[in-house]
């Protein structure tokens, strides 16, 4: 384990205090929050870009966003809008621009709605199709903004500090107490205490599932209090110049503030001394040392390829006893003619025909179109649409390259056609095409099997499953969507601030 660093690096391998491991959103508002309080920071990125699934690519005049598209935590007031204040730590700062709806709805039944960013006109909207329901409707997203009360009146830490904890208990005692009363909870569980009719309750399945990717009874309640409620509180806000212009930010934030960052550096270890983490080796061979090591990668990446999988804790393995990898997802990323768009597009959908499909590969499609908010993300004239849907890696291995190819000129047709019927032309208005598959995922974002994240194999207790940032490795923390409280930009910031705030108790900081 005793190698030396190349003697080509440019960086001074002396001391870190915290190296972190990839460059999404987890990894950088960890690094970002770390280097703030004075500490020595190395971020190491595979990729040539920061970010991860919230990258971008540039081709023919488009900038796409490579994954997410609409983001929660650029709200200005509370202390649940932690991309804004995870900025602010650095001293830096984003233009954004509000999405007057979250998402419009295109579903089975005739379901035809949108989500609009003030509460009383979604409410509204939704009543129209359930008269019958409008208390049961009301009852229920109430309590989901009990839940968001509750976490937008606390700073929101480290849940592995004891001193935290206590503090809050004795600030807050009446959220903390809400807070455990919800964490076990799943929305199934108190949707049914208010909502009978079926059709109802199946579109509150799609509600949880178009960010959770599992239906109402495996998603906890506290990601549900946050989204259901934050999207007409903070609200939805697309950051002008794209996505990945957070991940920009963030990095120039660091650098200002003392913390490093290199690209092309990918680790392909995890070093050790009598169990402890230590160190990085990267493939190239270079060896970095820090005090303190922090995995942005997921879970399975980090315990089966990092580190010797025969070794993996206790404590991993009952983890994945419980979570399984969600699937990947297939995208299309299209420029098109402005006319394809009727009058008054939204800039999100869900698109739906069967309930019976919701859940399966190439059942529901999910669209976004940002330049509706940032025209400058494509030429003038034309429009970017991210179209994605569900599927597994397995579904395209072990193809030839022309097998592959016409496989996903297939799918993309597929998808194309039923789209037409909420874009109708787009077909004959596309300028642009590129898509990628589960494969693609997995080589550009660093994901094992390009796996969107973790999902509970069945139903579990809320959130107590999902574990914090320290781990059964001394030394070694995770950060991302494979720790509390899972998928999200918003909920990548938080464990990012959640483990940049134990880590710098543990360290003294
Ligand atoms: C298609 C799609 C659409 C989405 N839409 C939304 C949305 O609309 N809103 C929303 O909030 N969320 C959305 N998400 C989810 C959101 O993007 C993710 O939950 C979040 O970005 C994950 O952040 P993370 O910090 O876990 O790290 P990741 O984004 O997974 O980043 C990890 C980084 O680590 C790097 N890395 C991995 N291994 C190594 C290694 N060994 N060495 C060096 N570097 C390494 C990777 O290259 C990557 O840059 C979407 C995701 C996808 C894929």
């Amino acid at each position: 384990m005793a190698e030396n660093p190349s003697p080509h690096s440019s960086i001074d391998n002396s001391a870190f205090d915290v190296i972190v491991i990839g460059s999404g959103i987890g990894g950088l508002v960890s690094a970002t929050q770390l280097a703030a309080k004075g500490a020595k920071v190395l971020v190491l990125e595979s990729y040539l870009i920061p970010g991860g699934s919230a990258g971008y690519f540039d081709s023919h005049g488009y900038r796409f966003d490579v994954g997410a598209s609409m983001i929660f935590g650029f709200g200005s007031q509370g202390s649940t809008n932690l991309l804004t204040r995870a900025l602010e730590a650095v001293n830096v700062s984003l233009e954004t621009i509000p999405d007057p709806v979250q998402i419009h709805y295109h579903l089975p039944n005739g379901l035809d709605l949108k989500v609009d960013r003030i509460y009383e006109k979604f409410l509204e909207n939704l009543t129209a199709y359930f008269p019958d329901e409008k208390r049961g409707i009301r009852c229920f997203y109430d309590k989901c903004w009990q839940v968001f009360n509750c976490l937008n009146s606390m700073e929101l830490l480290s849940l592995e500090e004891p001193r935290y904890l206590l503090r809050m208990f004795f600030q807050h005692p009446l959220a903390c107490l809400g807070l455990v009363k919800y964490l076990p909870q799943n929305v199934g569980d108190v949707v049914k205490r208010y909502i009978k009719d079926p059709l109802l309750l199946k579109f509150i399945d799609m509600e949880c599932y178009c960010w959770s990717v599992v239906p109402a009874a495996m998603t906890p309640m506290i990601n549900a209090g946050m989204v259901f409620s934050d999207r007409h509180y903070g609200g939805v806000n697309y950051p002008k110049g794209g996505v990945g212009q957070i991940a920009q930010k963030l990095v120039e934030g660091l650098e200002k503030v003392g913390g490093k960052i290199e690209y092309q550096a990918r680790v392909s270890r995890i070093l050790r001394d009598k169990g402890r983490a230590v160190g990085v080796k990267l493939a190239d061979g270079r060896v970095y040392y820090g005090k303190r090591i922090v995995s942005n990668a997921t879970r399975w990446d980090t315990f089966e390829k990092l580190l010797p999988p025969e070794e993996m804790p206790i404590a991993e393995k009952k983890w994945q006893q419980r979570y399984q990898k969600s699937p990947s997802f297939l995208s299309l990323h299209m420029g098109v003619k402005a006319n394809v768009l009727p009058e008054g597009t939204e800039c999100h959908h869900i698109l739906l025909e069967e309930w019976e499909k919701m859940a399966e590969p190439e059942g529901t499609i999910f669209v976004s179109i940002p330049t509706l908010l940032d025209p400058d993300l494509a030429p003038g004239g034309y429009h970017i649409i991210h179209s994605f849907t569900p599927h597994w890696i397995h579904d395209w291995q072990g193809l030839s390259p022309r097998e592959y190819e016409n496989k996903k000129e297939e799918a993309a047709r597929g998808i194309i056609e039923r789209l037409e019927k909420i874009f109708p032309g787009l077909d004959g208005g596309l300028n642009y095409l590129e898509v990628g598959t589960p494969k693609t995922h997995r080589r550009f974002l660093g994901r094992v099997d390009g796996t969107y994240g973790p999902i509970p194999r069945y139903k579990l207790r809320g959130l107590l499953g999902m574990p914090f940032n320290r781990t059964g490795i001394p030394g070694l923390y995770c950060v991302g969507d494979s720790t509390f409280p899972g998928q999200g930009l918003n909920a990548v910031a938080f464990s990012g601030f959640a483990c940049a705030h134990r880590i710098a108790v543990d360290l003294g900081l």
